[in-house]
């Protein structure tokens, strides 16, 4: 079974500083939460996987509490 990772530069939601994240492709459309590489402050990412298995989408949201 083949994993599909694939490596996306999003812009923090707190600090605005680009951080690399991994994806998972063969999951399909998901929500991550990943501690900004720069400032620590958990963002939430809403990831859409389109049918081809590419990211379509990525929004990045800051995590309150
Ligand atoms: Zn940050």
């Amino acid at each position: 079974m083949n994993e599909l990772i694939e490596f996306a530069t999003i812009d923090c939601p707190s600090c605005g500083e680009p951080f690399e994240v991994e994806i998972d492709l063969s999951a399909g459309s998901q929500t991550l939460i990943e501690d900004c590489r720069v400032c620590c402050a958990p963002a939430e990412l809403r990831i859409e996987i389109d049918a081809e298995g590419a990211i379509a989408s990525i929004e990045a949201e800051p995590v309150n509490g």
